[in-house]
């Protein structure tokens, strides 16, 4: 991430860099990332109902907009919204959290964020939606994208580059976590940008609600027949059918 792309992120909310919703790295995967991670939080700079944020002091707007989207989407996925989050922003301190710098993470166990930005609809998306449980690690991601607001912080289909492909090979969750750490051509920005378009089109298709029964019906380590099956269950369409026709939605803006 630039030294750009953060001030845009501290100064306008409105205005931060459409790619912020991709730094996410990997909800909660590498423990020795999270532990180092965990160290040395600095001070509480800010309090609202559902958040206490660590560092430096958000504006008002911020934390207004911030609260007002976890109530919103806690109530669009129609679960409680989480009690406390502890939102450490690392924005600015130099030594601190260095693994975690130029991004963030989200830890739904402990209910706790760090990230460089304010807020980081991403990352507090990963948290509000925790009482969902825990889908195959694409499913993950995907959901925390389409849950970023529209227009200046959702992904969409205009930002993949080239072919629009999601791969059913992903569906193990080890299998997209091995594809993120990739560094060839489907590098983590790109594939965050599919599954979040892919989330976005399928419930546009099937609807929120069968979405979600699919969602909450797998665990992290589901495998692809399980999920091919609940997907045919919650939807009554084959996945494989939902990724050919996504496949020719390159056109459609949603
Ligand atoms: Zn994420």
């Amino acid at each position: 991430m630039t030294r750009e792309s953060r001030a845009s992120g501290r100064n306008a909310i409105g205005t931060l860099d459409r790619r912020a919703c991709l730094a996410c790295t990997a909800v909660a995967l590498n423990a020795s990332w999270l532990n180092a991670c965990a160290a040395d939080r600095p001070p509480v700079s800010a309090r609202t109902q559902h958040m206490t944020v660590y560092g430096p002091t958000p504006s008002g707007a911020q934390l207004d907009a911030a609260e007002q989207y976890i109530v919103g989407t806690a109530q669009r996925l129609g679960v409680d919204p989480p009690a406390q989050i502890h939102y450490i922003w690392t924005d600015g301190i130099s030594g601190l959290h260095t693994p975690c710098q130029g991004g963030g993470f989200a830890d739904p166990g402990e209910s706790r964020i760090e990230s460089s930005m304010f807020p980081h609809y991403h990352e507090l998306g990963h948290i509000v939606s925790a009482p969902l449980g825990r889908a195959p690690l694409m499913f993950v991601e995907g959901l925390a994208e389409h849950l970023s607001p529209v227009p200046d912080f959702r992904c969409t289909i205009d930002d993949v580059e080239g072919p629009f492909i999601v791969r059913p090979e992903w569906l193990p969750s080890r299998s997209f976590a091995a594809a993120l750490r990739g560094s060839g051509p489907e590098a983590p920005r790109r594939l965050y940008v599919v599954v979040g378009v892919f989330t976005r089109l399928v419930i546009a298709r099937y609807g929120l609600a069968a979405y979600l029964r699919f969602y909450r019906s797998l665990t992290f380590f589901s495998e692809p027949l399980e999920v091919r099956r609940a997907f045919l269950s919650a939807t009554g369409a084959t996945l494989d059918e939902a990724i050919a026709r996504t496949r020719d939605a390159n056109t459609q803006t949603l």
